[in-house]
């Protein structure tokens, strides 16, 4: 610094050099005033350590700060705590009301976390709607529920965006040095696992990190990432399950199930992989497949001269209730040739109870179009036959729980024949699942059950296996 005589000051470089002057060897000092080039540093530095839009801190200037943070805790014996946060449903808030809003809200973000903590806390943000905090002077550990609780309460407050009153929520995880790490890079990385886990745990919440969250949550991500390329690496496939009419002892159709196969972790079931299908949107082009797969599977049985028989496709409620869905169907049974009264859809009683309005118009067209449709895992839900009667449905499928213990458990008996005695009268087709053993066919045909389904005929069978079952006829072991 150079003072001038007006008492101001001014940045200055001071270079010395030798030269020869008037015959003698002299130094010169050469002082050259820098206001420019530190303003133009002070600049970079910003771009290099801060985030443009809110101003704070981004993550190189976070893991400085976390290192310095760690080197003090191990000076003072002292923990530190770091909080990683994440909007929930950031995205769509962005998508629907537009980048200006979503820039707005994360500034306001920004300052309602900044209010929460104290100054010598650092609040950084490290990419679109995740931020981290460093919290360095933890006295006692209950403080950081209360912290995590005002930061949590704070983000939650309404907010302005596009004149629209908005509310959103964020999920917290939070590990702490040293128990759960005692690097920059540990730590931040087992603070994100633990906000994964408060995601899965409904969002709006906090969570610890554990270390068989460590796992599990890992476990979770790899099959996350997996799935989305599953498709186009063709692991998925069908196996089908055969459906028999109770009084010609005839095969009539057969159900869909998908499976997938993992390069790793083997055959998976659906409940391994349908959750998270839905949760994260895959479904749909998922569920187009499995109905794509299974339509043209169908025909191509019947062209190669096997009996016509109908083939039934599960849905989930995001599929039925896509913009498209008839549109869906009506292209896939032309592409695949496959007349509509050949394919069944099985729905759940919750995909009808919600927007019932809507779906019963749905189901109508389907109805119109010539396309059978079955109330699957029927008397686990809520609703009543009575209450079915108002969709234009064609069959229920009895849930194999109540099937399991008939004859013998006289409950199960009696909500099974009810059940049938019920439907009949409605005009509706009966198929009971999960039929493994004689005495449940007996007991089923004494009350005109109409057909059935379960591993006494066969197990969901992979399609080459499927076709020689075709081939063998329809057979029960005794
Ligand atoms: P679900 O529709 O109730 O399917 C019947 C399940 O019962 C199948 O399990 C089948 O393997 C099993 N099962 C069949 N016979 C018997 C039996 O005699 N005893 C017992 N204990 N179980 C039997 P899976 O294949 O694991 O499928 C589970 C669920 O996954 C299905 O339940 C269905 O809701 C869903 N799912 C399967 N494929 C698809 C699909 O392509 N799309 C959608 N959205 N969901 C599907
Ligand atoms: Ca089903
Ligand atoms: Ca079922």
């Amino acid at each position: 610094m150079l003072a001038h005589r007006d008492g101001s000051c001014v940045p200055v470089e001071v270079t010395t050099a030798r030269t020869i002057w008037q015959g003698k060897q002299v130094e010169l000092a050469i002082v050259r005033d820098i206001t420019d080039r530190k303003k133009a540093e002070d600049e970079i530095q910003q771009l290099a350590y801060y985030d443009t839009l809110t101003g704070l801190p981004n993550r190189s200037l976070l893991q400085d700060r976390l290192g310095q943070s760690i080197v003090q805790a191990v000076r003072d014996n002292r923990k530190v705590a770091i909080m990683c946060l994440d909007l929930d449903r950031f995205k769509s808030i962005n998508d629907t009301l537009g980048h200006v809003a979503g820039d707005s809200l994360l500034a306001t973000v920004a300052e309602r976390l900044t209010e929460c903590v104290w100054e010598t806390d650092t609040v950084a943000r490290i990419g679109g709607d995740e931020f981290v905090i460093i919290i360095s002077a933890i006295e006692h550990a209950e403080d950081l529920n209360k912290i995590a609780e005002k930061i949590l309460a704070a983000i939650s407050k309404p907010l302005a965006l596009n004149g629209q009153e908005i509310f959103i929520t964020a999920s917290i995880g939070i590990a702490i040095y040293p128990e759960d790490g005692t690097d920059v890079q540990g730590l931040l990385k087992n603070a994100d696992l633990a906000m994964y886990k408060a995601k899965d745990q409904g969002r709006d919440t906090f969570q610890y990190f554990s270390q068989e969250m460590n796992v599990q949550t890992l476990e979770h991500l790899i099959l996350e990432n997996s799935l989305r390329r599953a498709l186009e690496r063709n692991e998925f496939v069908i196996f089908y399950q055969p459906q028999m009419d109770l009084k010609s002892g005839r095969l009539v159709g057969m159900e869909a199930l998908i499976r997938w196969q993992h390069p790793d972790l083997g055959l998976l079931p659906p409940s391994r992989f349908i959750p998270m299908a839905e949760e994260t949107g895959l479904i749909l082009p998922i569920g187009e497949w499995a109905l794509q797969t299974a339509c043209a599977k169908n025909r191509a049985w019947m062209d190669a001269g096997f009996m016509p028989l109908r083939v039934a496709v599960n849905l989930c409620g995001i599929q039925f209730r896509q913009k498209k869905f008839i549109e869906l169907i009506e292209a896939v049974l032309k592409k695949t040739g496959l007349a509509p009264s050949q394919l069944e859809l099985e729905l759940t009683e919750s995909m009808l109870m919600s927007k019932a309005e809507e779906s019963t118009t749905v189901l109508h067209k389907l109805k119109e179009m010539g396309v059978s449709l079955a109330i699957d895992d029927f008397g686990t839900g809520y609703s009543s036959l009575s209450y079915l009667k108002n969709f234009p449905i064609n069959r229920v499928k009895i849930d194999r729980s109540f099937i399991r213990d008939v004859p013998n458990n006289p409950d199960d008996t009696a909500i099974v024949s009810a059940i049938i005695a019920m439907a009949h009268n409605l005009n509706l087709k009966v198929t009971a699942e999960g039929v493994e053993n004689h005495s449940q066919l007996e007991f089923l045909s004494t009350r005109n059950c109409n057909e059935i389904q379960g591993y006494l005929l066969s197990s969901p069978l992979p399609e080459a296996e499927f076709t020689r079952f075709l081939r063998g006829g329809m057979m029960i072991q005794e």
